[in-house]
């Protein structure tokens, strides 16, 4: 069986290269459990080059985005071929952060192509903004997901892996950690639809992740018996207990 899949997705810290490299001697500590899934590391751009060196070992290189045209001049935008050559694996495309600043789902379904063709496996994050408790948040995720996945062929979709981040959940600490109670009707609605635009075969080869204040005291309830093959992990992933704890609860899978 393939193994659970884990991305820390650092955003923009830790808040310099020392700290980085501090947090990546810590990590490598503990290579021998990383070892057991399939971690990826999504560092800030500058620190590339740093965390290949540091986590070869034990972790791939993810990126927080990818362009929107596989070619090209465009200032301020790193192409696909550069992170290539850093040894990126895995993109994060359409996270709530970027759909708050305008990133619109035909964006999202632009670059999910250009990473597709780059050979770098698209991660796509989906969820509604606020909670739901009648349901309505499966209405919106439909449109998301149609949207964005909108034009692939079924192999294509069979490269592209999915996190489940419901916007409302995110970057919650300790004390205000909010994580959906029903996660696993998510996750099937979410293989329904999947189902219904690709067909069950390539439905079930979609990994499903889950994002959102993914702490050591709720990583264990959340991994077991939701459908998920992961977490996306924010501010947890910058703590290395948190971290390594987070890591066993996948493994206990
Ligand atoms: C995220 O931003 O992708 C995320 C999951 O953040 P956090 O774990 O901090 O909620």
């Amino acid at each position: 069986m393939a193994k659970p899949i884990l991305v820390a997705n650092w955003k923009n810290q830790p808040g310099s290269l020392a700290e980085a490299r501090a947090l990546l001697t810590q990590l490598s500590r503990n290579s021998k459990i990383y070892k057991k899934l399939s971690l990826f590391i999504a560092p800030p751009l500058p620190y590339l080059e740093l965390v290949s060196r540091y986590s070869r070992n034990f972790a791939r290189l993810a990126s927080q985005d990818i362009p929107s045209e596989f070619q090209g001049t465009q200032t301020g935008e790193i192409a696909p071929d550069i992170l290539k050559s850093f040894g990126t694996r895995l993109s994060i495309i359409g996270h709530s952060e970027r759909r708050a600043v305008g990133e619109t789902n035909e964006l999202v379904s632009r670059k999910i192509k250009v990473a597709l063709r780059s050979n770098i496996t698209p991660l796509v994050s989906v969820g509604e903004k606020t909670p739901d408790t009648d349901g309505e948040h499966f209405e919106f995720l439909r449109q998301q997901l149609k949207a964005s996945l909108a034009g692939l062929t079924r192999q294509a979709v069979s490269r592209v892996a999915i996190a489940y981040e419901p916007a409302w959940a995110i970057g919650k600490t300790a004390k205000g950690a909010m994580v959906p109670i029903d996660l696993s009707e998510s996750v099937m609605f979410i293989k329904k639809i999947l189902a219904d635009m690709f067909g069950r075969r390539v439905a079930e080869r979609v990994p499903i992740l889950y994002g959102g204040s993914v702490e050591p005291s709720n990583a264990f309830a959340l991994a077991h018996e939701t459908g998920i093959k992961g977490f996306l992990v924010g501010h947890s992933s910058l703590d290395h207990k948190s971290f390594k704890a987070i890591a066993e609860s996948l493994i206990s899978k």
